[in-house]
C-alpha cells in the first residue's frame, strides 16, 4: 500500500511563494492499495491536481473511492473539479457520514456544491456513474483488497477518522480533530460525567489508531497558539506526538498546516517541537506533510 499527499493546507487554499515548498492546496490524500484500488481521502483543492495526474496516465475511465472526513469547505471544495466525473465509464463512489443536525447523507456535500448558483454543471450532466455510500459510525467497509475503518473524532461537525488497512499495512487520517478536554471545571456538577464521556471517546480513537504504520494528524497549532483557539476543533503538534506515542504509531505525518504559516515558519515551529520531544519514543519518525510526498508502506 502507498499514499501521496495532494493537499496539506487547512482552512483555505494558500498558494504563493510563502507556501511553495509545502503547498497551498487544501486536504487531499491518495491511497493505493496493493491491487491498485484508488482510495481518496478528502476532496480539498488538492484533488484537482490528483485528477490531472490520473488523466495524464491516460484518459481511461477511473474507478475512485472517495472518503470524506467531514463537510467543511476545505475538505470538499475540490470535489466538482475531480475530472473523472466528466469521463464516461468512470465510477466515483463518495463515502462519508450523516450530518446528525440536518439528517443529510454524504450526497449532500456534492449536491450543495452543484446548485447552479455555485457551479455551472449539474450532476445529471456529468458522464461518470456517481454513487453515494453513507457510512455507519464504527462500521468497516471493504474497498478492493483494502478495508476502511472509521471512528468519530472531535470537531464542531461530525468528522470521521479513517484507518485504511491492506495486507497487514495501515494508515490513519484524523481529518480535523481537537483532542478532548473537559468543558466543565473541577467541582462543576457535570465535570465527572463529562470526564468519563471524553475518556471513553478518546479510548475509542486510540483503539482504532493503535499500531498504525502511518498516522496523519491535524497539527494546526503550536501549544502557544492553542489556548486562544480552544474549541475550534483543531489539534497541536504536541497532541499529535502524544497520540502517536500512546498508540505505538511508527510514523507521524503532521498536516492541515495553518494558512498563515509560511514554509520557513512551519519548519521553525516543527524544529522546536521535535527538539522538545527528543529523543522520540520507540523509534517514532515524524514528518511535515508536503504536497507531492509519497510514502510506500512495506
Ligand atoms: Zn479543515
Ligand atoms: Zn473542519
Amino acid at each position: 500500500m502507498k499514499f501521496k499527499f495532494w493537499g496539506v493546507r487547512g482552512s483555505i487554499p494558500s498558494p504563493g511563494p510563502r507556501t511553495a515548498r509545502y503547498g497551498g492546496n487544501t486536504t487531499c490524500i491518495e491511497v493505493r492499495s496493493d491491487d491498485g484500488t484508488l482510495i481518496v481521502i478528502d476532496g480539498g483543492t488538492g484533488i484537482f491536481a490528483l485528477a490531472q495526474s490520473l488523466l495524464a496516465r491516460g484518459r481511461a475511465p477511473v474507478q475512485a473511492n472517495i472518503f470524506i472526513t467531514h463537510s467543511h469547505w476545505d475538505h470538499i471544495h475540490g470535489l466538482p473539479f475531480f475530472s473523472p466525473l466528466f469521463i464516461r465509464g468512470s465510477r466515483v463512489r463518495l463515502h462519508g457520514a450523516t450530518d446528525p443536525v440536518t439528517g443529510n447523507g454524504i450526497e449532500h456535500v456534492m449536491g450543495v456544491q452543484l446548485q447552479n448558483s455555485y457551479f455551472p454543471v449539474s450532476e445529471t450532466q456529468m458522464d461518470a456513474t456517481i454513487e453515494y455510500t453513507t457510512l455507519a459510525v464504527g462500521a468497516p467497509i471493504a474497498v478492493g483488497d483494502a478495508v476502511v475503518h472509521n471512528v468519530l473524532m472531535n470537531h464542531p461537525v461530525t468528522d470521521l477518522g479513517y484507518r485504511v488497512e491492506c495486507n497487514g499495512r495501515s494508515l490513519f487520517f484524523t481529518g480535523d480533530h481537537e483532542p478532548f478536554y473537559n468543558i466543565h471545571p473541577p467541582g462543576h456538577p457535570e465535570h465527572a460525567a463529562y470526564q468519563a464521556h471524553i475518556e471513553q471517546r478518546s479510548a475509542a480513537i486510540d483503539a482504532v489508531v493503535r499500531g498504525v504504520d502511518a498516522l496523519i494528524v491535524d497539527c494546526s497549532y503550536t501549544r502557544e497558539e492553542y489556548p486562544a483557539k480552544q474549541g475550534w476543533g483543531h489539534g497541536t503538534f504536541d497532541a499529535a506526538l502524544a497520540l502517536a506515542a500512546r498508540t505505538g504509531a511508527k510514523r507521524l505525518y503532521c498536516t492541515h498546516h495553518e494558512p498563515t504559516r509560511g514554509d520557513d515558519e512551519l519548519e521553525a515551529v516543527f524544529a522546536d517541537v521535535i527538539a522538545r520531544h527528543a529523543p522520540l519514543p520507540g523509534g517514532l519518525q515524524v514528518f511535515l506533510a508536503y504536497e507531492g510526498l509519497e510514502v510506500e508502506l512495506h
